[in-house]
């Protein structure tokens, strides 16, 4: 594809959804993935915003199709697919796409596209990791009017576990503890990486004074005949 691929993976509860829609407000030409999954559709979620909501024998025959560049099977429960078409539309549109899947997905992306960008969402603790994911549960209850029990929050907090450790793997990795200041971090990781490739940040250094360029010496050079 012509423009950058990121990819964000954080354990559920991280604060991986807000810190991505502000994204979203704040730098433009980055078109966000919208998922396949087999889960059912929570709160006010709906199909085509939030995620292509598909049964399970659509989904089995996509992936026999060769329809998703990756797929999982996330809490060993649902599946979650990108399709290979999010990244034939951003590529036709010229934009970057963003791609919010979990380490499973991200490590085969990874292996297909080494050029992808990789980002990893750290919760600052497990104390804060479990009083966010309570807080959020509270607002799927109210959206769905059923209790999320108390085993999906368990396995949930597991999960987080085992996910951090696959953290090595990706690029980058900012800790979501204060709101803004992760915001900034994701902002500028996005930014930095579109300077590196169409060489802006090699131009940059290329100018630096504690690094003269021969053509800025030659230039001093003329000055001091
Ligand atoms: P994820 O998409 O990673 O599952 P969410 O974006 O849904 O997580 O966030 C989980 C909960 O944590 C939400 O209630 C959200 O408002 C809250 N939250 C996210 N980031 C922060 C933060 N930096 N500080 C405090 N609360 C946060
Ligand atoms: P949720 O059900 O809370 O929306 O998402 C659960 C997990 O599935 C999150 O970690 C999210 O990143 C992951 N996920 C969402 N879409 C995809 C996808 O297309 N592929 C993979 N592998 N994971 C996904």
């Amino acid at each position: 594809m012509a423009g950058i691929l990121f990819i964000i993976s954080a354990p559920s509860g991280s604060g991986k959804s807000t810190l991505v829609s502000q994204l979203r407000t704040l730098v433009e030409g980055l078109d966000f993935s919208i998922s396949y999954t087999t889960r059912a559709p929570r709160g006010s979620e709906e199909d085509g915003r939030e995620y292509h909501f598909t049964t399970r024998a659509e989904f089995e025959r996509m992936i026999a199709a060769g329809d998703f560049l990756e797929w999982a099977k996330v809490f060993g429960k649902d599946y979650y697919g990108t399709a290979v078409s999010a990244l034939d539309h951003a590529k036709k549109a010229d934009k970057d796409l963003l791609l919010d899947i979990d380490v499973q997905g991200a490590k085969q992306v990874m292996k297909k596209l080494p050029e992808a960008v990789s980002i990893f969402i750290m919760p600052p603790s497990p104390e804060i990791l479990e009083m966010r994911l309570r807080h959020r549960t509270v607002a799927e209850e109210v959206a769905s009017k059923a209790a999320v029990p108390e085993e999906v929050i368990q396995q949930r907090l597991a999960e987080a576990r085992r996910e951090l450790k696959q953290m090595k793997d990706y690029k980058y990795a900012l800790v979501n503890d204060v709101l803004e200041q992760a915001v900034t971090e994701l902002r500028a990781i996005v930014l930095c990486e579109r300077g590196v490739r169409n060489g802006v940040q090699a131009i940059a250094s290329s100018c630096r004074t504690d690094a003269a360029s021969l053509k800025l010496k030659a230039a001093m050079n003329t000055f001091e005949r």
